[in-house]
């Protein structure tokens, strides 16, 4: 009987060929759900930058209609036998919907960096601009009590970006972490190092944000356009997509200093390896997180009562929301809402 109530049509925003707008599509029904699978009614859906990457052909060709959207929350309508979820379920989705689960990474705790070909929510599938999107349910969370369905899609791809590499890179009390870029990526990093007891600068070029980097846990905002100062900071996450004059963001760390990409740089990187060597700083990346990774995030989000900053807009206005992401405008995510059933 529940599946006569699921209509055979899907309904979505979508880009039919490149360059042109989002717009309404009537999908054909994705047929069986797989084993393992689950369909996750669509709640809401905040927009990553990676989906703007997506739409503008940044990273290629990809199939279409594109149908974006991989910051998810939403509620399980079916699961597969083998689904380690169930239905009813309140869940969350990111930027990985599926992983081989055989190889050295998969057996390692470390899916996110699966070599068996990567399973991304919006690529090659349908994402979460839709009523219903599927995944593979061991890559689907269910939310801990203490976060607001409403307010917690961010999480799923930027907060466990920025989370990860804090993490995995030692971040504690005392801490000196700085943060460029106070956006979508940035001003949750800000929140995270903050509650994991950092001592936080933000860099950013608009001093209109000053008072809300402050808000969310940073001693200081400091223009990233001035000279910069030196050796102030143990760790820098980089969350901006610009090209930066990276030997003098270099210099903002102290000796044996860590810089970080989660932003996806516009051109490659120049470098002097004299503070690789004389002062034996390093330069790494990180992208998304583990699957134990995600859960200690959301659990480590509802303890500290981390929300994501977030404008709203209803799903039919897809365009705007995603012209707000690509010119840096939207404060700081912004979440489609799924019309009420
Ligand atoms: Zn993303
Ligand atoms: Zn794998």
């Amino acid at each position: 009987m529940r599946e006569a109530m699921i209509s055979a049509t899907l309904r979505a925003f979508g880009q039919t060929a490149p360059g042109r707008p989002l717009e309404p599509l009537d999908l054909p029904d994705p047929g069986p759900l797989g084993e393992t699978e689950v369909e996750i009614a669509v709640d809401h859906c905040s927009v990553c930058h990676s989906d703007v990457h997506l739409l503008d052909g940044d990273w290629g060709e990809v199939a279409r209609p594109l149908v974006p959207g991989h910051e998810v929350v939403g509620r399980v309508l079916r699961a597969g036998p083998a689904a380690t979820i169930s239905e009813g379920a309140v869940v969350g989705l990111g930027w990985q919907a599926g992983a081989c689960g055989v190889c050295a990474a998969c057996r390692s705790e470390r899916e996110h960096l699966c070599t068996g070909g990567k399973v991304r929510t919006c690529m090659g599938r349908q994402g979460g601009f839709a009523e219903r999107v599927r995944a593979d349910a061991r890559f689907c969370f269910e939310l801990p009590g203490g976060l607001d369905p409403a307010t917690a899609a961010p999480l799923l791809c930027a907060g466990l970006t920025v989370f990860s590499p804090l993490e995995r890179l030692g971040v504690r009390a005392g801490t000196r972490v700085g943060v460029v870029g106070v956006g979508g990526l940035g001003h949750l990093a800000v929140r995270f190092a903050s509650a994991l007891g950092a001592s936080v600068v933000a860099f950013d070029p608009d001093a209109s944000k000053r008072e809300l980097a402050l808000a969310l846990g940073a001693g200081d905002l400091v223009d990233a356009r001035a000279p910069l100062p030196r050796g102030v900071v143990d760790l820098l996450l980089v969350t901006t997509h610009a090209a930066l004059d990276w030997n003098a963001w270099m210099g903002v760390l102290d000796l044996e200093g860590t810089l970080c990409l989660v932003g996806i740089p516009g051109a490659p990187l120049t470098l002097s390896a004299d503070p690789l060597l004389d002062e034996q700083k390093r330069v790494t990346g990180s992208v998304i997180g583990s699957t134990k990774t995600m859960r200690r995030m959301l659990a480590f989000a509802a303890e500290h009562r981390i929300a994501p900053v977030v404008e709203r807009m209803p799903l039919a206005s897809a365009n705007e929301a995603i012209g707000r992401v690509r010119d840096g405008r939207a404060r700081m995510r912004v979440i489609l809402d799924r019309a009420p059933r």
